[in-house]
């Protein structure tokens, strides 16, 4: 069987035919070079605006890589040809495997992608003897492929999260769709502020912001505000994950501050190896975990009471009425207010003065899990970790998008 078989059982061109294939050798490594031609009577196409057009001159020879062939690489060889468009003028042709500009065919690219969501870019370039930079391109073109072809209609439920990156001196902002038959990040900006999130308003457009009935966030001023203004009609509810992720972080404090307190006195550092214990919920906790906690229990110390008061907190979710709910939260706001722990204090506090969108949670209860915004923020962090190199703003953006946007793929007759 000839390799030219192959190429048309795995991706025919209607006006382009393969011509010879040639199997080469530098003297470093092995190959395959494949010369393309127009297929007879087939007429070039404009790559301005995709008009058939007459043949003007012919350019020199260029050379597109190829998904590789059982580890050899494969180069198509193609004289561009330049047309004579009655519209445009005199323009380079259009050609189905290439986007003009890049080297690798869009097969490849997509091929690299592909890989590239699965392994790291760094390994996906080891592992199939390519660049980094290659790959980066590869993971461009998709995603670019991606956002031109995706549908954004019927959203209803968004879900915005802000995560830090560059060892956490800077931030940025993620609105995900969180809808039941659809989770996916829809849009990525740079920094946390009021303008970032009006530039998320200003791309999803008026039509599609006045769709939407459920907008989930944390307690970020900018976005509270930004919300309020834009999206007045849609339910707005502050995150649940958001919501323990703070009483996590005053516990931290109120532990980390103790336990040098009594390292400091002398004390037997009995806080010692307990974050987790304290952190986690208690059907999450491991034996050891369990057990440590049980003995913490014995001692009145403000870390416990600052525990006790976190456990209690669960209990508001339980509620299915929104009035009962907010009894119960200004029960526990009022405890943790007479409880002393400062940090605590801090996070009722803010609890209160958030109260109504916080309630909001009961309204909107049916329509999302509380779980989806926690659960993207987890992919999130995975996805940066996994861009291991990423320097600039715009690679994670096309990483993420790429990772979580659930884009569209250029259809293919093969997968390779
Ligand atoms: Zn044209």
């Amino acid at each position: 069987m000839r390799v030219q078989t192959m190429l048309n059982a795995c991706q025919k061109f209607k006006c382009f035919v393969y011509k010879a294939v040639q199997l080469m050798d530098d003297g470093q490594t092995k190959y395959l070079d494949v010369t393309l031609v127009p297929r007879k009577n087939s007429q070039a196409i404009c790559s301005q605006c995709g008009q058939p057009s007459s043949c003007y001159d012919r350019l020199e020879e260029r050379q597109f890589e190829f998904v590789p062939l059982w580890g050899i690489k494969v180069y198509f060889r193609y004289r561009m040809r330049r047309v004579n468009c009655a519209d445009c003028g005199v323009k380079i042709e259009s050609v189905p495997w290439s986007d003009g500009k890049q080297t690798m065919t869009k097969a490849l690219m997509q091929f690299l992608a592909n890989w590239a969501k699965k392994l790291s870019w760094e390994e996906t370039a080891r592992s199939f003897h390519t660049s980094w930079h290659k790959v980066f391109h590869a993971v461009r073109y998709a995603v670019d492929w991606g956002l031109k072809h995706r549908e954004l209609d019927g959203i209803e439920s968004i879900g915005i999260d802000e995560i830090a990156w560059k060892k956490g001196h800077q931030y940025l902002t993620l609105v995900y769709q969180i809808d039941a038959h659809c989770t996916r990040l829809i849009w990525v900006g740079k920094d946390r502020t009021v303008k970032t999130l009006l530039k998320f308003f200003k791309f999803l457009g008026k039509e599609k912001t006045k769709q939407l009935k459920h907008i989930c966030s944390d307690m970020w001023k900018a976005y509270l505000k930004v919300i309020k203004k834009k999206a007045p009609e849609a339910i707005h509810i502050l995150d649940r994950f958001h919501i323990v992720a703070k009483i996590n972080k005053a516990i931290d404090e109120v532990r980390a501050g103790e336990h040098r307190k009594l390292e400091a006195e002398g004390y037997e550092p009995v806080l010692k190896k307990s974050r987790w214990c304290l952190l986690k919920r208690k059907e999450n906790l491991t034996e050891h975990q369990e057990a440590k906690l049980k003995d913490l229990l014995k001692y009145n110390l403000r870390s416990i009471r600052a525990y006790l008061l976190k456990e209690d907190f669960h209990g508001f979710w339980e509620y299915v009425s929104a009035g009962w709910a907010g009894k119960y939260l200004d029960r526990w706001c009022t405890r943790v207010m007479r409880s002393k722990i400062e940090p605590m204090k801090k996070v009722a506090k803010t609890i209160r003065n958030h109260k109504p969108l916080i309630l909001n949670w009961f309204k909107a209860k049916k329509a999302f899990s509380s779980g989806i915004v926690e659960g993207l923020n987890n992919k999130v962090k995975v996805a940066t970790k996994k861009a291991y190199g990423f320097r600039t703003y715009s690679c994670i953006e096309i990483a993420l998008y790429h990772q979580l946007g659930k884009l569209p793929e250029p259809p293919m007759t093969h997968r390779f």
